[in-house]
């Protein structure tokens, strides 16, 4: 009997899994004793982390997809055609078309969603870049923006640990080198620090007070006026504001929250086997799971590198491999020119480099390299 992987999402994560399974169990997979299986809600992939650049006309749209089959190994079956249902108990998915896919091993890849919807006035008044139709509108805000009061909102959960500090630090630089200089920046975070991540709050800190930025901590956010242009903390604050650019909260996907797998649509996940609380046979990857680290393209990288090692480890010997040790990576942009990077894993916190071109150069240069990447050749 053929034994089927089945992947649920075809982003980072997922396609790391399935590519580097391919690499793995090739002989299982030639001789069918395995099958692999993707299901995703698209058939493009796209690198998200572009989407920063967007707004300032650093990246070409174009730049940001590639068709998701040609990112996949050829041996893996791919459909696009979103599950609706996935049960654990009966190991088995159903999906938009009605098909039914049974498995014996299930990875849930399907990501996170952003919910401006779910803050009274936040679609209609606030601007965004963590899809490409918000990161149009915001480039075409900014291109209009003639000066005054910046508000940049965030909210949580929310993936990309760092896109707030960078959007900071980005839109600083870029309206002084346009000239812009009667520009006042306030930045919110939902708790008493400037980020969730001590030792980068730490670090922040002394940036923004260099640059001039203003922050507000403990701002949960309660509603958007977009009439009388204010935001509007649960905590009692209200800002004014000419552009307010947010990081909306997230969710995860309905699926998820459909089949009752996880409150918010966050699968309940053991934080170094990966599989799913209750399961040995269902896997979680990437920002779909409730572990305590950053929701990162990164993060998933490292996981779904794990979960290849684990999955060809029980197919080939019958063994369990190894554990996720927690594990991220980010690069974070401090201006248009300059960066610097974060590493930290469970025991080891993060400790921000000194900014330096190269590093900026190093991450725009990964933009590109994720396509190896993603095709599991580095
Ligand atoms: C603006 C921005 C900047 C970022 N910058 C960075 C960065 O610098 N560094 C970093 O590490 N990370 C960064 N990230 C975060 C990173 O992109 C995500 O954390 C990463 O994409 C998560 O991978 P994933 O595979 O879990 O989810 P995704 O890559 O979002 O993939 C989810 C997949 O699931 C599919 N799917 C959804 N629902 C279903 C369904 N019902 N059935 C089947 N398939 C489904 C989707 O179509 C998609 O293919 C950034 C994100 C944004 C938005």
């Amino acid at each position: 009997m053929t034994k089927q992987i089945l992947i649920i999402g075809g982003g980072v994560a997922g396609t790391i899994v399935a590519n580097g399974l391919c690499r793995q169990i090739g002989p299982e997979l030639a001789s069918g004793a395995v099958a692999i299986t993707m299901l995703s809600a698209s058939d493009k992939h796209m690198y998200q982390p572009g989407l920063l650049y967007l707004p300032f006309g650093k990246i070409r749209e174009s730049e940001l997809y590639r068709d998701q089959r040609k990112v996949l190994d050829k041996r893996v079956a791919f459909f696009v055609d979103p599950a609706t249902n996935i049960d654990v108990k009966a190991k088995s998915v159903t999906t938009q078309s009605g098909k039914k896919h049974s498995y014996d091993y299930l990875v849930i890849a399907t990501g996170s969603r952003i919910r401006p919807d779910t803050i009274p006035g936040m679609e209609e008044g606030a601007h965004w870049f963590y899809d490409l139709e918000g990161a149009r509108k915001m480039r075409d805000a900014l291109n209009n923006f003639k000066g005054g009061k910046i508000v940049v909102n965030v909210n949580a959960p929310h993936k990309c640990p760092v896109a707030p500090l960078e959007i900071v630090f980005m839109l600083r630089e870029y309206l002084a080198a346009k000239g812009i200089e009667n520009t006042e920046i306030t930045y919110t975070y939902p708790i008493g620090r400037l980020h969730a991540l001590e030792p980068v709050a730490n670090w922040a800190g002394p940036e923004f007070q260099r640059y001039g930025i203003k922050s507000e901590v403990f701002f949960n956010t309660k509603s958007v006026d977009p009439k009388k242009k204010t935001i509007t903390s649960e905590e009692g604050v209200t800002l004014p504001y000419d552009l307010l650019v947010t990081i909306p909260p997230h969710s995860g996907q309905q699926v998820i929250m459909d089949s009752k797998l996880g409150d918010g649509g966050w699968v309940p996940t053991n934080k170094q086997t990966l599989l799913r609380e209750g399961s040995d046979d269902v896997f979680i990857v990437g920002d779909t799971t409730n572990i305590p680290i950053s929701k990162a393209g990164s993060t998933a990288h490292f996981e779904a590198d794990t979960i290849v090692d684990n999955l060809a480890s029980l197919i080939k010997e019958q063994q369990w491999s190894r554990n996720y040790d927690g594990k991220v990576f980010c690069f974070l942009e401090t201006g248009m020119t300059t960066g610097t990077y974060v590493w930290f894993n469970y025991v080891t916190p993060p400790n921000p480099a000194p900014p330096s071109q190269a590093i900026h150069w190093f991450k725009l240069g990964y933009n590109r390299l994720y396509w190896l990447s993603a095709r599991g050749l580095l």
